[in-house]
């Protein structure tokens, strides 16, 4: 096998690529970290190097070193073995992990390096030239094997292997020159040649060792490349890693994760996950606490948990985090943690507006009335019997006439006014909603036995400047109902009922009421509820009875005819009035087959009075306009046989505003039925609409009458008296109601009264007694006073509401 070219050839391709590569230039960082690693290894393998050594030191100075050198021998192997010892007390602490002084102390190695080959220069200068042919040829082996084990221990980095051979190199040959033997000199060529051999050797394995350190370099670099791109790119820079041993100790704490606590990274590291989070505040925030619980047992139960976003406090300012993590197992052991912190701050702010919009009504900015139930749910559970929370709901009067006669802009303008006055009238622990519509919700705290009262008046008074919206000009008025809790309602739902019964009692008492609720508001709603329960049966088991009441001509005394009155005899309740039950039906729409029996019902009674008595059938609005009301009436009033002439139908003035039941009071009046107003003067109708309605009678209210002074000229009078003028005037019938004494019916008779209806002829009466009635009072000239009423009492009655 000859040696070629080829071989050269080859030899160089392995090492030239090599050695170009490591001649690129480092920066001074990455040579620095080159020299740390080189000083490191070299040292690592001190120990070892150096035992083996000082053992060939000691062989040599007791068996090689002729005795001839006297003084020599002993001085040699002391200052060699006291720099081996020195070069051990060097080393070792250069091998540690965090070594960092590299290029400085390769200048010490180069300079140990040197001192070694001249001692061993001064070995072969001293001993070879008395040694015997034997010993020299000990010394020169041992020289040439310590000369290769050096080099390659200190391979690691060049200049250091280089000082290392070369000074040897140089130091012996010269020692072999000086010694004149040929045989010696002849050594020095082979030890040049030796230590061209030996440099290849450690070009080579430096090289090696310098690539890999680059390699090394050039990967760590790459990652701190693919950071650096992570922050940037997809809001990396929010996101950071975390890791935690089985213990939970926070490990390989990084800066931004550090930096995100506000603490240096020694601080971090080492404590667990939820000690640090609780430091920062997480557990204290009241949206913190579920997350946090949730986290603490996720880690303890080993769970992978999500996006459990907590809130944290670092240097006062408040961030959101949304933390990841899932266990990685430790071999057979617990598992440690790993995972993904990610600053959400912005987003949960943008979903707590989210949240705010939806709880806001934006109409008035208020809050509106799903905040209303949660704020009610929360005062509710913390208030007591010296702090009750006390629900006040605000209604406006006539809002729907603004929205209706002005529009809804002027609508809405004012609802955002009467708002901004309500929330400017209120302290610190009350709060305002909006309900809907014209609804305002206030809830706030009566403290002490001190009655919430006349606070909640204030509210009220809030009104009392006129409103201007667009230009107008509006006076409104309120009215208020308000509940507490405890003592009215024992749960937020019973309050707002409470409240809503207080203010409907408000409502029905007049413009600008407050209402308590009470008690007795409870019990006639129960009666109200339990009217609706009862009411849908009450027909079909004839429960319903019609009473009469005489009208009298004032002038003779004489009965006209009766009014027809509903009453109800409850199974349980017993005799009921209308008043407790016809709101009800009017609400749920039965006053419709209600009326319509109670007409059939009048009819067939009038029937077997004596022919010119009338009867009088009251008529409730919703009847009157519900569909099919005049056909149906018509065919029952044909179908009972009584003559149209003596059937009047009463209508309060409520009813008769609306544009229909004008329409339906023309067709049924076309029958040949007579029409009266009922409750005359406490509507909506003036002097004027009666002419233009087609009406017959006009019944002054009982109200005018009760309030009547017999003084001659008496204010009370002058009602009274206006109502049976137009009526004369209008060629209308008039009937006064509610005449209970004498005085009031002689005063109506002077007034020119036609008719009149009351206690004082007659209490309604079941339809059996009609009959004796009227016996009783043709055979009279006065009218039947006393005797009638006595017969007419018939026990008692649940009164109306
Ligand atoms: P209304 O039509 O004004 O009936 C007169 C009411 O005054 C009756 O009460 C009657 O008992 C009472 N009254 C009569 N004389 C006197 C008196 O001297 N002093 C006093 N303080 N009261 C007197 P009632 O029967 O309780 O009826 C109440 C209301 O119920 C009626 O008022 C009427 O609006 C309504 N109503 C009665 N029956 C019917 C009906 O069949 N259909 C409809 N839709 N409503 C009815
Ligand atoms: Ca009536
Ligand atoms: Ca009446």
């Amino acid at each position: 096998m000859a040696l070629t070219v080829d071989h050269f050839r080859e030899a160089a391709h392995e090492l030239l690529p090599m050695a170009r590569s490591a001649a690129v230039p480092l920066t001074p960082d990455q040579a620095e970290l080159l020299a740390d690693r080189q000083v490191q290894v070299t040292c690592r393998l001190a120990p070892l190097a150096n035992l083996l050594h000082l053992a060939s030191i000691v062989m040599t100075g007791l068996f090689f070193i002729p005795s001839s050198t006297g003084w020599f021998r002993p001085a040699w192997t002391g200052a060699m073995v006291l720099l081996g010892l020195n070069s051990v007390r060097w080393w070792l602490p250069r091998s540690q992990a965090t070594y960092d002084r590299g290029r400085r102390d390769l200048w010490g190695l180069r300079a140990e390096a040197a001192t070694w080959s001249v001692l061993n220069g001064i070995l072969a200068w001293k001993a070879l030239p008395v040694a015997d042919p034997r010993q020299q040829l000990l010394l020169v082996a041992t020289i040439a094997g310590v000369i290769g084990a050096g080099a390659m221990a200190l391979s690691t980095e060049r200049t250091v292997g280089f000082t290392w051979l070369w000074g040897h190199v140089l130091t012996i040959g010269t020692a072999f020159v000086a010694t004149g033997q040929p045989t010696l000199r002849l050594l020095t060529v082979q030890l040049v040649v030796y230590g061209a051999a030996l440099s290849l050797a450690i070009l080579y394995l430096s090289v090696t060792f310098e690539l890999r350190c680059r390699a090394e370099m050039a990967a760590d670099a790459e990652r701190e490349v693919v950071t650096l791109l992570l922050d940037d790119v997809e809001g990396g820079a929010r996101d950071w890693l975390w890791e935690a041993q089985p213990d939970g100790a926070l490990v390989g704490v990084s800066n931004r994760f550090a930096a995100r606590t506000g603490r240096p990274v020694h601080r971090v590291e080492g404590r667990s996950l939820p000690d640090l989070l609780a430091e920062l505040g997480a557990a204290d925030h009241r949206d913190g606490r579920a997350p946090f619980d949730a986290l603490v047992a996720a880690l303890a139960a080993d769970r992978a948990f999500r996006d459990l976003v907590v809130p944290v406090l670092v240097e006062g300012v408040r961030s959101w985090w949304s933390i990841s993590g899932h266990p990685t197992p430790v071999g057979a052991g617990p598992s440690g943690w790993r995972g993904v912190c990610s600053d959400v701050t912005e987003g949960h702010r943008h979903q707590r507006e989210v949240l705010r919009l939806a709880t806001i009504d934006t109409l008035t900015g208020l809050p509106n009335r799903h905040r209303f139930h949660e704020a009610l749910a929360a005062r509710a559970a913390t208030a007591s019997a010296d702090r009750r929370l006390v629900l006040a709901i605000v209604d406006l009067d006539n809002f729907k006439i603004v929205n209706d006669t002005l529009g809804h802009p002027v609508g809405d303008g004012l609802l955002r006014a009467v708002a901004q006055r309500l929330r400017h009238d209120l302290t610190a622990d009350e709060e305002c909603f909006r309900l809907g519509g014209d609804e305002f919700a206030i809830l706030l705290d009566e403290t002490g036995g001190a009655s919430a009262l006349a606070r909640l008046g204030s509210f009220l008074d809030v009104l009392h400047d006129p409103f201007s919206v667009e230009g107008n000009r509006l006076e409104v008025t309120g009215c208020l109902g308000h509940a507490a809790l405890p003592g009215d309602a024992a749960e937020p739902d019973e309050l707002v009922r409470l409240a809503d019964l207080a203010l409907y009692a408000a409502k029905g008492a007049g413009p600008g009421v407050v209402r308590r609720f009470d008690r007795g508001l409870g019990e006639r709603m129960a009666a109200r509820a339990l009217a609706l329960h009862d009411l849908g049966r009450a027909i079909d088991q004839e429960q319903f009875a019609l009473w009469y009441q005489p009208q009298i001509d004032l002038a003779t005394g004489r009965v006209l005819g009766f009014e027809a009155l509903l009453r109800w005899h409850h199974p349980a309740r017993g005799l009921v009035a209308p008043g407790a039950f016809i709101d009800v039906a009017e609400e749920t729409g039965l006053i419709v087959p209600i009326g319509a029996w109670a007409a059939r019902r009048a009819l067939a009674d009038a029937r077997s009075w004596p022919e010119p008595l009338r009867v009088a059938i009251n008529l409730s609005p919703t009847q009157l306009v519900s569909a099919g009301f005049v056909d149906g009436f018509t065919r029952v009033l044909a179908a009972s046989g009584v003559d149209p002439g003596r059937v009047e139908l009463e209508v309060t003035e409520s009813g008769v505003v609306d544009r229909h039941a004008q329409a339906a009071l023309e067709a049924v009046r076309a029958t040949g039925v007579a029409l009266a107003i009922d409750d005359f003067g406490t509507g909506y109708s003036s002097f004027a609409t009666l002419r233009a309605l087609p009406v017959d009678t006009v019944k002054i209210d009982r109200a005018f009458v009760a309030q009547l002074d017999p003084t001659p000229g008496h204010a009370s009078q002058v009602v009274v008296r206006a109502i049976i003028e137009v009526a004369r005037a209008l060629a209308l019938g008039c009937v006064a109601e509610g005449v209970e004494t004498v005085e009031q019916a002689a005063l109506l008779r002077a007034l020119g009264c036609p008719t009149a209806q009351g206690y004082l002829y007659a209490r309604p009466m079941p339809a059996a007694q009609v009959a004796a009635y009227v016996a009783e009072a043709t055979g009279s000239t006065q009218p039947p006073t006393s005797a009638a009423r006595r017969s007419a009492s018939t026990g008692p009655m649940v009164p109306p509401s």
